[in-house]
């Protein structure tokens, strides 16, 4: 039997509040539970708001919530070089193109569009769907633009990539999504769009890290907040292109502040630092996301 593998995998660009306390804990705890390990991954490919001493911070936190990780942690600024190798694959099949139009390019793309009175598709995060005019660009404007030095980011060509499949996909949901879908759940990557798979100076996205990542580490279970739950759509479009191996899956509910909105990481009263320095035990934090003290 293979051993179950967990991992945590926060974003070193700011501190950990209760939401990740009550992810990291419930990763611990199922990994426990399963007789499994349970892996740290720092992502930190923003490395413009990522730093060493953020890092130091959500180690000293998952420390003192007495969570024992196994070393070394995978720091995702450290393998470059496999992502490229991942983007080189997906641009030899002719899947990504570099795209070049700006935020403001888009804003004032989209605003042209739906001032003719339609509204303009939106990704289920609610961000507007990237049009096709960077798509249909000869090779030769390509090459003449990225010489011009113009600033390019590579984004999956959805379509091209899911007739490249030519099958549906799905994944094994052991958690929920945001309308309580659970079990075998049809992964529909479409709805993202042309989605951003790395930058012009970083060779990654969160969404080929993340992907390449799992299979590295051989995690065999992500445990990981709802809000996440239909981006797998794009990380099992990757997996498949990619031949890797599929984890299962389990989206768990979001920790809410006291109005119901999702916590930031600006919010100083919610973060592990701020309620350890005002008294609270690891105990106390267990009960405020919801998780009985004993694992
Ligand atoms: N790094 C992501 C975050 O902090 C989580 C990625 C994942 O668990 O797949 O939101």
């Amino acid at each position: 039997m293979t051993v179950p593998v967990f991992r945590f995998a926060p974003s070193s660009n700011g501190a950990l509040h209760l939401g990740h306390a009550y992810s990291a804990m419930l990763n611990y705890r199922l990994a426990r539970k399963a007789d499994g390990r349970f892996l740290l991954r720092i992502e930190d490919i923003d490395t413009s708001r990522c730093s060493p001493e953020r890092e130091q911070a959500i180690y000293r936190d998952l420390e003192w919530l007495g969570i024992e990780w196994e070393l070394p942690v995978r720091r995702q600024s450290d393998h470059f070089e496999d992502y490229r190798a991942a983007l080189d694959r997906l641009e030899d099949a002719n899947l990504i193109y570099p795209s070049f139009m700006t935020r403001g390019d888009l804003r004032a793309f989209i605003a042209e569009a739906e001032a003719e009175g339609t509204l303009w598709p939106r990704d289920p995060d609610g961000a507007p769907l990237f049009p096709s005019l960077d798509r249909e660009r000869s090779p030769s404007e390509r090459k003449r633009l990225i010489a011009n030095g113009a600033p390019f980011a590579w984004r999956l060509d959805i379509e091209n990539a899911c007739a490249a499949l030519g099958h549906g996909i799905d994944w094994d949901e052991e958690g929920a999504g945001p309308q309580g879908q659970t079990g075998l759940i049809p992964a529909d990557p479409r709805a993202w769009g042309d989605v951003v798979i790395a930058r012009k100076e970083t060779p990654t996205s969160y969404h080929l890290a993340v992907t390449v990542d799992d299979a590295v580490q051989g995690i065999t279970h992500v445990v990981r907040g709802r809000d996440l739950f239909f981006a797998t759509a794009v990380h099992r479009l990757i997996q498949e292109l990619m031949g890797l191996p599929v984890p299962r899956y389990h989206h768990h509910a979001l920790i809410r502040d006291l109005d119901g909105r999702k916590l930031s990481k600006s919010q100083g009263d919610t973060g592990i630092a701020a309620l350890r320095q005002a008294g609270a035990t690891p105990a106390d934090i267990a009960r405020m996301v919801g998780l009985d003290e004993v694992t």
